[in-house]
């Protein structure tokens, strides 16, 4: 790993260590012709129940890309449990830190998917998940010394997010807050986090700025999301990352935005795009890539997992990203 122009501590470890600080759920995924109207009934083409949960999927994303990967979290073991955590062991992701309650339910997330055109409309219980707390992350303090970057989404309690995220700042870590789904967000979260990444909806909520109508010009869209990044910066966010799906990235750091197109994909299902490219983008950082070439990272690993079907399933091993995005040894 080059550490010389990460601005990272010496003392981390030589390997890409990222920690996931989130949600694990088991997601019941229903294929459809196109999502249902309000009060409609359609009859579906397929079932799958897999693991899923923003965090789990993220730790599943870096773990694929190569990166040594821990992962905090509260999982009841009732139901479902035991499934999850052992889902996340065959990936390799380690699940020491996590907290097992017997009396809980785990998370639970009811996602339908259009056939055509791979779009999605989801329900999420959050059950165990809910209940994650400042001292479950303080229990793993340990974990926090390894990690070169801490990854958090908005599916935990934010007090637990933000412990997390004063102990890897602590250690001399970097932290990315990935604030999906749109929720709000505490002025000190933000001010912690070295980047934060949410989908063009999320930014334009958090931002308190009107979302565009679905046929303007990029060119406008792109200056709006470039208005909405600028004020999460001026809020206290770091990097600032927006997805906006097939049409790629707009980043804004200190030198302005610069957008990132996407590589022209056949879109299969969208569900997890957004999960692949924050696992994608933590890997790189934890590698000490830039954040720009971290995030050229996570775009490829999203474009191959759009074309295929599945969450967790279709998320892609580094080596399917080709020569060009091979780990700098
Ligand atoms: P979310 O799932 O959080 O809504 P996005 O839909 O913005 O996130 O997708 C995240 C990233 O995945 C995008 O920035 C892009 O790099 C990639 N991506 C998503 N959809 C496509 C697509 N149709 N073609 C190519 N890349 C895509």
């Amino acid at each position: 790993m080059t550490q010389q122009n990460s601005g990272l501590p010496t003392s981390k470890s030589q390997s890409a260590q990222v920690l996931v600080v989130g949600s694990i759920n088991m997601d019941m995924v229903a294929h459809a012709p196109r999502l249902p109207a309000p009060g409609e009934t359609l009859v579906g083409e397929a079932f799958v129940m897999a693991p899923g949960g923003k965090g789990a999927n993220q730790a599943v994303a870096a773990a694929r890309l190569g990166a040594k990967v821990a992962f905090v979290s509260r999982v009841g073991t009732r139901q479902h449990g035991e499934a999850l955590l052992q889902a996340l062991q065959d990936e390799g992701v380690d699940s020491s830190a996590v907290a097992r309650d017997a009396q809980a339910l785990p998370g639970i997330a009811v996602i339908m998917v259009a056939s055509e055109g791979g779009e999605n409309s989801i329900v999420y219980v959050p059950g165990s998940n809910a209940q994650l707390s400042p001292a479950d992350v303080q229990a793993a303090a340990a974990k926090f010394q390894a990690a070169t970057v801490t990854v958090a989404q908005l599916e935990v309690p934010v007090p637990a997010i933000q412990r997390a995220f004063e102990l890897t700042r602590a250690a001399g870590g970097r932290t990315v807050l990935n604030a999906a789904p749109a929720l709000a967000v505490t002025p000190a979260l933000l001010a912690l986090s070295d980047c934060l990444i949410l989908n063009e909806t999320e930014a334009f909520q958090l931002a308190g700025l009107p979302s565009l109508p679905e046929d303007a010009a990029q060119a406008q869209l792109l200056a709006q999301v470039a208005e909405a990044a600028h004020a999460l910066r001026q809020r206290g966010a770091g990097q600032v990352l927006v997805t906006l799906g097939a049409a790629g990235v707009l980043m804004c750091g200190a030198e302005g935005p610069q957008h990132l197109p996407a590589q022209a994909v056949k879109a299969v299902d969208t569900v997890g795009a957004g999960d692949t490219f924050v696992g994608g983008f933590a890997t790189g950082l934890a590698e000490g890539l830039a954040p720009v070439e971290a995030a050229r990272l996570g775009m490829a690993a999203a474009a191959i997992a759009v074309s295929r079907s599945g969450v967790q399933s279709a998320m892609p091993k580094r080596a399917e990203l080709g020569a060009g995005f091979a780990p700098k040894r």
